[in-house]
């Protein structure tokens, strides 16, 4: 039974998984070393359905090593579902998502395992330096924070990520919230128990390039609002209540005011505004219950959040090894999330 699962999705990081193994080792040594001499770590790949050599690569590393373990998703699931499948396989007293391009730095696990022994039931790491990244993510992530944290019920700590220490009471917890519009952060920090936080400075990417466009992390983003809050709903209730008094004090005015001077027909720009402001206000509060809708409808279906398509390591049904790209007959079809 391992002790430490350290949990890394990855997609197309072929080049990513031996520097990243390289640096985390000597760091998961010393973290396994605090914890007693009978500790073990397992590093649990979760391949998010790569289109480059990662899947390879990884089988072929998780044969060689008896703490490698690999999950192959059978298609891109994207990084919250791909996480979300490590989770649910990790076998740890205590489990560590990482991201395997080295910006989680591996050092920081000596510190959270440090916590864990002190009793620290979930271990954050904050970022207290994101020059490493651009300034345009930096001015979205404190916007959306800070709106966040005003809408949510419970409070989602700024600039911690996914890398973070889960204490195994806490990952049967997590396993069994089978949300699908998934959006880890928002779990982490909604389960509560015994937090720890531990900070360190973001490093920038060690190989290859970022997985985030800005369409995905704008989904990211609405996921994260709508499974923290019902609160833009209600916002609605208030701005159609405060229009209607508005309407009220209109009216009355109205009255009053054709009683006393009579009738006068210029009213052109008045209607204009208050159809167009009306008519938008409408088609955006719609928009929001779209929002909503959409997700209850994913929700009731009930699809898996992911489909485990391979497995390599211990424990794996049957140890193979994959077709790479070129023999495979099944890789034709392109990939997409
Ligand atoms: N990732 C994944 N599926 C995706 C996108 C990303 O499993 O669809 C993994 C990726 O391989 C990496 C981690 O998630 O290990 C973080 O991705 P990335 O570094 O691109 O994000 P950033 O650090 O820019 O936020
Ligand atoms: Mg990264």
């Amino acid at each position: 039974m391992p002790t430490v699962s350290i949990v890394i999705p990855v997609f197309n990081e072929q080049d990513g998984i031996s520097p990243f193994l390289d640096a985390a080792r000597p760091a998961v040594d010393r973290a396994l070393a605090l914890i007693g001499p009978d500790a073990r770590a397992e590093y649990l790949f979760v391949d998010d359905g790569s289109t480059d050599r990662t899947g390879d690569i990884l089988a072929i590393i998780a044969r060689m090593n008896d703490d490698v373990r690999a999950l192959s998703l059978s298609r891109n699931f994207g990084k919250e579902a791909a996480l979300a499948a490590g989770i649910d396989q990790a076998a740890g007293d205590c489990v560590i998502p990482i991201d395997v391009d080295l910006q989680d730095p591996p050092e920081i696990i000596i510190e959270m395992v440090r916590h864990w022994l002190g009793g620290a039931q979930v271990v954050n790491a904050r970022r207290i330096d994101r020059s490493s990244d651009s300034w345009f993510k930096r001015a979205s992530a404190r916007g959306f924070y800070a709106l966040l944290n005003r809408l949510s019920d419970y409070p989602i700590p700024e600039n911690v990520g996914d890398f973070r220490l889960l204490d195994r009471q806490a990952v049967d917890v997590i396993k069994q919230l089978g949300e699908q519009a998934r959006f880890n952060k928002g779990l982490f920090s909604w389960i509560g128990f015994r937090v720890a936080t531990v900070d360190y400075v973001r490093a920038a990417r060690g190989t290859g390039s970022t997985k985030w466009r800005l369409g995905k992390l704008w989904s990211l983003a609405v996921d994260g609002i709508t499974a923290s809050t019902t609160m833009p709903l209600r916002i609605w209730s208030y701005i159609g209540g405060s229009i209607a008094l508005l309407a009220f004090a209109y009216a009355a005015f109205l009255i009053v005011h054709t009683l006393t001077t009579g009738i006068d027909t210029p009213g052109y720009a008045s209607i204009m505004v208050a159809v167009l402001m009306l008519g938008g206000l409408n088609l955006m509060s719609l928009g929001i219950i779209g929002e909503y809708l959409g997700r209850v409808a994913r929700e009731v279906r009930q699809r898996p959040l992911y489909i485990i398509a391979a497995e390599y390591g211990p424990g794996a049904a049957a140890p193979s090894i994959p077709l790479s790209q070129d023999e495979s007959p099944w890789t034709d079809q392109p990939m997409r999330a």
